[in-house]
């Protein structure tokens, strides 16, 4: 094994959100920055806009399989390239709501409340808009936090079919709102006429974790890349105290590189299993997990595709995404409690529909697939997950992961997806057909390293530090204390922003 001579300020491990957006933060700072990635540059090929080879051949999936909690393997959608997950991102940028932050009791349990309030981050959501050229436009999401936003632009336009479903369901009594969204659309359009949630950017207007954030940072000479660098474990020093070096495979060769300060932003799932498959004599259960909390809480979302199908109205939209329903966020029918998010998905066509939605449809013909594509509008229902101490990720001693996720809060879930089945079918959509997202959706993964005030529950400190080693920082969805009912991206990018913030102060960087 060698060991690097090259000396670095900071290593920071992965360059999704967490890990791009902390990097932009802190290159003008001129700190030697080392950036580690596994992946490699998502490169343009006729295929990246192309519905069959991303959605039937799932071409741009990585091989990697986990296994379940019954140890059945199966093949996530978790990508490894320059961006991580945002590459494939829906783009759609919402903040938690004010009330997310608070303790939130739903029929099957409570979120607890975060250690800081939703004041504390509100200057770093408006950076982090800014900083992903977030399109919106205020005034008419039901339960829109308060403050100052970063936005570019007015948000991206309904296409005339989608305007149509705006008049539409206003008609029937709920606000739907203009989704903020990370997209130059007219650059998107340009490229190709097709939708944007989960099909790759090739930097074609996508602001991903590194169109907007990585490759500026590239920009200073003080920040070096090394793609194809996949992490193995960290190494904690002979007291414990401090993390001494991040060991990596490239090019078949393990080395050790060294840094007065880590940061790992490998995403939840791998954060957390970068960190227990550093074990060792002293820390048999893996490192920064004096709570024994690491790995556990891992929490997604609990998500519905709807499509609401009119047989005598077609829907001619490209894209479609660029609506949301927050009416039932907070509250449902009375003594339901909250009950989460409803927003368009990107469009659908049949090959997506023959590839997997909903699986009791697999059987017709791809015509018949093609026609209910082109008369249905389709729905992403989202409600939260709750932290649960069993649900948990697990490294065997040969490297495999295991992603034990527990489902919680569904009692929820099942309000939410029949209040969006009432609001279609009253808005003129009388057939209705529903598939649950499964384990293989890990899209929206966090928790497992969480923030927290007290050591004895939580691996990080409110500032995502570990309390076991001061010198190492959890930096992407894992530190995630509650899973709230929106899309993670943007919250991950302000802590990211004000994690920064808070390691120029402290490290004088
Ligand atoms: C299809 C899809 C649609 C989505 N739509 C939205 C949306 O509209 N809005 C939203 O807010 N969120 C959305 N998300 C979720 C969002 O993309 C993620 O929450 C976010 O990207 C997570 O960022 P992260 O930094 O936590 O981790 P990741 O994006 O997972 O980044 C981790 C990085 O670390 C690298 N890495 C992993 N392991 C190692 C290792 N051992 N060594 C070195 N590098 C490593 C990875 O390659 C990756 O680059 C979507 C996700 C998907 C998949």
């Amino acid at each position: 094994m060698k060991n690097t001579e090259q000396a670095y300020d900071l290593v920071v491990v992965g360059t999704g959100i967490g890990g791009a957006t902390l990097v932009n933060a802190l290159a003008p700072s001129g700190a030697r920055i080392l950036v580690l990635e596994r992946g490699e540059n998502l490169q343009d090929s006729p295929q990246a806009r192309d519905s069959k080879a991303i959605f039937a051949e799932q071409r741009f999936k990585s091989a990697e399989q986990w296994r379940d909690g019954n140890g059945q393997l199966f093949s996530p959608g978790n990508y490894y390239y320059l961006g991580g997950n945002s590459k494939f991102y829906g783009a759609v940028m919402l903040r938690y709501r004010e009330q997310d932050f608070t303790a939130m009791t739903f029929a099957d349990g409570v979120s607890p409340a975060w250690p800081f309030s939703y004041r504390e981050l509100a200057p770093f959501y408006q950076r982090a808009e800014a900083l992903y050229q977030v399109r919106g436009t205020t005034g008419q999401d039901s339960c829109d936090p308060s403050g100052e936003r970063g936005y570019v632009a007015e948000a991206v336009t309904d296409e005339p079919s989608i305007a149509q479903l705006r008049q539409r369901l206003e008609k029937v009594g709920v606000r739907p709102f203009s989704l903020p969204l990370a997209l130059d659309i007219e650059r998107w359009l340009d490229r190709a006429q097709t939708p944007w949630d989960a099909y790759p950017d090739t930097g074609s207007g996508k602001m991903d974790a590194q169109a907007a954030a990585l490759q500026p940072a590239l920009t200073h000479d003080n920040v070096t890349l090394l793609t194809g660098a996949k992490v193995l474990r960290l190494h904690a020093s002979g007291d414990g105290k401090k993390i001494e070096s991040v060991e990596i495979r490239r090019n078949a060769v393990v080395q050790k590189i060294s840094a007065p300060l880590i940061v790992l932003s490998a995403g939840a799932v791998n954060s957390a299993a970068i960190l227990l498959a550093s074990r060792c004599k002293k820390f048999p259960g893996g490192l920064a997990n004096s709570s024994d909390q690491l790995g556990r809480n891992f929490m997604n979302h609990n998500c519905t595709a709807l499509l609401a199908i009119n047989p005598f109205k077609r829907n001619t939209a490209v894209y479609q995404k660029t609506l949301g329903i927050n009416d039932f966020y907070l509250q449902g029918d009375a003594g339901e409690g909250p009950l989460g998010n409803i927003q368009l998905l990107g469009k659908i066509d049949g090959v997506i529909l023959k590839a997997g939605l909903p699986k009791l449809l697999r059987w017709m013909p791809r015509f018949a697939l093609d026609w209910l594509a082109r008369h249905s509008v389709d729905w992403y229902v989202m409600s939260e997950d709750l932290a649960d101490a069993q649900s948990r990720v697990t490294v065997d001693e040969n490297g495999q992961i295991k992603l034990d996720w527990q489902r919680t809060n569904m009692s929820a879930h099942k309000s939410l997806l029949k209040k969006a089945k009432q609001v279609m079918r009253a808005a003129g959509y009388p057939i209705l057909l529903s598939q649950a997202f499964d384990r293989r959706t890990p899209s929206h993964q966090c928790g497992t390293v969480r923030i927290g005030n007290d050591p004895a529950s939580a691996p990080l400190d409110p500032y995502c530090r570990s309390y076991d080693h001061r010198n190492l920082f959890v930096v992407d969805g894992s530190f995630l204390p509650t899973s709230a009912a929106v899309n993670p991206a943007l919250t991950i990018a302000a802590q990211a922003l004000r994690v920064a913030e808070h390691i120029k102060i402290t490290e004088n960087f």
